[in-house]
């Protein structure tokens, strides 16, 4: 079903009632690492507004290496994005890691995001593709690209057609950004399925210093969108400290990718 076999035109998944991805203008997906605050949530939230941008991601329930590093606030946090959506007119994104969550997210979020380690959680696939809500999948930690699409199949199995496709970056032996971006993958993954491509410059590099050049190439690739990761004061995050970029940083990521005009 996710082949481009299957259906020649590209998927355009709706966002809300009004945000489309795919087969137009690129979208740029912005928002803190994890949701730890209203006051937080919301200072984020009036920033991109002003500048312009239509999706506000936060993570609630957060997937740590470590069991004693911060967690989430779990639904709480889904409240938070959802007040602070409702109030600026953005679009929502939050990871739901637990199958059972994923019906009760819905009220809350516009997005459900399936993170890297859960690519191939299938029982959590099974339940995301029996809502009608947007998933944004991300691509496993080292999963190959037929794995990737793979996953992606098990949504659209149960009938949800609305997936986006997300690079992260994969684990190989390189050291000097957090994973290697696989830019390959876009437009390998344009030309085998129909779905929205999109690539996450922040989880992939990890490095706030080539942001935007690897924003650019992304898009010169053909990707539908790109997210990254922003924080009022990054210093003091509970995650994600070193590579979210803070306000004034995201304003000049923005320029800089705006003036490639590769934004549409
Ligand atoms: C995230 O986007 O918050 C995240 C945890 O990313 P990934 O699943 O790609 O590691
Ligand atoms: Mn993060």
């Amino acid at each position: 079903l996710v082949s481009r076999k299957k259906q020649k035109e590209d998927t355009v998944v709706t966002l809300g009632n009004d945000v489309k991805v795919g087969g137009g203008s690129p979208v740029l997906i912005a928002g803190p690492c994890s949701v730890e605050s209203y006051d937080q949530t919301r200072t984020v939230a009036a920033a991109l507004k002003q500048a312009g941008i239509t999706v506000l991601r936060g993570g609630a329930f957060k997937p740590r290496t470590s069991p004693y590093d911060f967690q989430g606030l779990g639904i709480e946090g889904l409240k938070i994005l959802k007040e602070v959506g409702d109030e600026f007119g953005l679009k929502t994104i939050s990871e739901i890691v637990d199958p059972a969550h994923v019906e009760l997210a819905c009220e809350y979020i516009d997005v459900i995001q399936i993170g890297a380690r859960n690519m191939q959680n299938f029982e959590l696939l099974k339940a995301a593709g029996e809502v009608r809500k947007p998933i944004l999948l991300k691509r496993g930690l080292a999963a190959t690209i037929d794995e990737f699409l793979h996953a992606a199949e098990y949504i659209l199995a149960r009938g949800n057609t609305q997936v986006m496709l997300i690079e992260r970056g994969i684990r190989t032996y390189e050291k000097a950004t957090r994973n290697t971006l696989d830019i390959s993958a876009v437009p390998i993954l344009k030309q085998e399925s129909h779905l929205p491509v999109l690539v996450d410059v922040t989880h992939s590099t990890g490095r706030k210093d080539i942001l935007a050049p690897c924003a650019k190439a992304a898009l010169a690739a053909g990707a539908d969108g790109v997210m990254v990761e922003v924080h009022p004061d990054p210093a003091t995050a509970l995650s994600d400290a070193a590579q979210q970029l803070n306000i004034e940083e995201f304003g000049n990521f923005y320029a800089q990718v705006r003036e490639s005009g590769l934004l549409g």
